[in-house]
C-alpha cells in the first residue's frame, strides 16, 4: 500500500533542527513534500533552501530583514508563520522554532486540526496548560521531537497510560558531569559550546551544560504525558544510548535505545505512526561498552531543581523560568556574567515574581517581558 504525500509546513528550518528535519524528508522520497517554510531572520539560508525544496510559499519572522527578488512571495511576521500552520493545504506542521515565537503558529495549527510535531520547548513550558487543552478541545496528538520525549512515547506504545508508574528522562550529565562546583564557576562560552553527544544551537548547548534543558524537559514531560511531577525522574546516563524510560505498575520498564542522532526521532514523528525503513545510523552493540547510572548532583546542577519547582508551582512561573534563563544565557555567552551565575540569575527572578490574574496568553506574555529586563538589571 502507497501511503499519500504528507505535505509540511516547517516552521523554523533554518534552526538545528529545521535542517535535520529537511534532512529526513529528503531521505524519504514521495513520503513528504515541502509545502511551506518559514525562518526567524536568515534569509540567505531560507533562500537556498526554498531552492532546493520548492515549497509553495515562505515566511520571514522577522519583519524587516531584507529580502530582495526572494523567488517565491515572502510572509513576513507573526502572523505569516500563523497563515503557513493553518494553510488548507498543508498536513503536518513541525513546530522547530525557538524561544517564544512559536507559540502562536502552534495555536493556529491545532485549531486548524494540523497534525503538529513539536520541537519547540518552550511552547509546552510556558504555555502547556493552554497548548495541551487546545489540543485535547481539536482531537490533536501533539507529536514530540525531543529525543526524551520521543522515547517515552515510543515505549508507552500499545501501553494503557493508567499502567504507568514513573517517567525516567535521561540526562547526559553535560560536558561537565564530573567538574567540581570551583571548577564550574570558573566555566567559559567556549567550554560550554562542546557538548559530548548532542549537534545543536548555542543556548541549548548551555541548557544542556547547566541541565536546564533537563528541567525544561520535565515540565514538557508533564503536560505531553499527563503525570505529576513527583512521577517524573531524571537520571544521569552519559552514554545517551537509553533516551528515556517509562516504568508500569507491575516494575517493568521499557527503554528506547538508539545512537544518539536527533533524526530518528524527527523521522519517527513525520512519519507516526509507521516506522520508515531510513536509517540514519545503526548501534554496533559488541562495541558500544557499558551503559552507565547515576544521580544528578543538585548542588553543581541546580537549573534542574529550578525547572522542576517552576513547574509544579505551574501558572507563570514557568515562563519566567524560561524568559530569565534565555537573558542569562546571553549574559553568560557575551562573558558578563560566570556559569554558575546562570542559576542564580534564574532562582532571583522566580523568587521576585509576583502572578497575576487568571492564566492565559496576555498573562505569560506579561510575565516574559517583566523577567526580561529584572535578570538584567539584577547582579
Ligand atoms: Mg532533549
Amino acid at each position: 500500500m502507497c501511503a499519500a504525500v504528507k505535505r509540511i509546513a516547517l516552521l523554523g528550518s533554518t534552526g538545528s533542527i529545521g535542517r535535520q528535519t529537511l534532512e529526513v524528508i529528503a531521505a524519504n522520497p514521495g513520503r513528504f513534500a515541502v509545502h511551506a517554510l518559514a525562518a526567524g531572520s536568515d534569509v540567505a539560508s531560507l533562500r537556498q533552501q526554498v531552492e532546493a525544496f520548492r515549497p509553495a510559499s515562505a515566511a520571514l519572522a522577522d519583519p524587516l530583514a531584507p529580502a530582495a527578488d526572494f523567488p517565491i512571495p515572502l510572509l513576513r511576521g507573526e502572523e505569516g508563520l500563523v497563515a503557513l500552520a493553518s494553510d488548507p493545504q498543508v498536513d503536518l506542521v513541525v513546530v522547530a522554532t525557538s524561544g517564544a515565537a512559536g507559540f502562536a503558529p502552534t495555536l493556529a495549527a491545532i485549531r486548524a486540526g494540523k497534525q503538529v510535531a513539536l520541537a519547540n520547548k518552550e511552547v509546552l513550558v510556558m504555555a502547556g496548560e493552554l497548548v495541551t487543552a487546545e489540543a485535547g478541545r481539536n482531537g490533536v496528538l501533539l507529536r514530540p521531537i525531543d529525543s526524551e520525549h520521543s522515547a517515552i512515547w515510543q515505549c508507552l506504545q500499545g501501553e494503557d497510560r493508567g499502567s504507568v508508574e514513573r517517567l525516567i528522562l535521561t540526562a547526559s550529565g553535560g560536558p561537565f558531569r564530573t567538574r567540581t562546583k570551583d571548577a564550574l564557576a570558573r566555566v567559559t562560552p567556549e567550554e560550554a559550546l562542546r557538548h559530548p553527544t548532542w549537534r545543536m544551537g548555542p543556548k541549548i548547548t548551555v541548557d544542556s551544560a547547566t541541565l536546564f534543558n533537563k528541567g525544561l524537559e520535565i515540565i514538557e514531560a508533564h503536560w505531553l504525558f499527563g503525570l505529576p511531577y513527583q512521577r517524573i525522574e531524571v537520571v544521569v546516563h552519559p552514554q545517551s544510548m537509553i533516551h528515556s524510560m517509562v516504568e508500569f505498575r507491575d516494575g517493568s520498564v521499557k527503554a528506547q535505545l538508539g545512537f544518539p542522532d536527533m533524526r530518528l526521532p524527527i523521522q519517527y514523528a513525520l512519519g507516526y505512526p509507521e516506522r520508515l525503513p531510513h536509517r540514519y545510523t545503526a548501534v554496533d552493540w559488541k562495541a558500544a561498552g557499558p551503559l552507565t547510572f547515576e544521580p544528578v548532583d543538585l548542588e553543581r546542577f541546580p537549573c534542574l531543581r529550578l525547572g522542576r519547582e517552576a513547574g509544579e508551582k505551574g501558572g507563570t512561573y514557568p515562563a519566567v523560568l524560561a524568559a530569565a534563563d534565555e537573558v542569562a544565557v546571553q549574559l553568560f555567552l557575551d562573558g558578563h556574567i560566570g556559569f554558575m551565575e546562570i542559576p542564580q540569575r534564574i532562582e532571583e527572578a522566580l523568587s521576585a515574581h509576583r502572578p497575576d490574574g487568571p492564566l492565559d496568553l496576555a498573562a505569560i506574555q506579561a510575565a516574559d517581558a517583566w523577567t526580561r529586563p529584572f535578570v538584567l538589571s539584577q547582579g
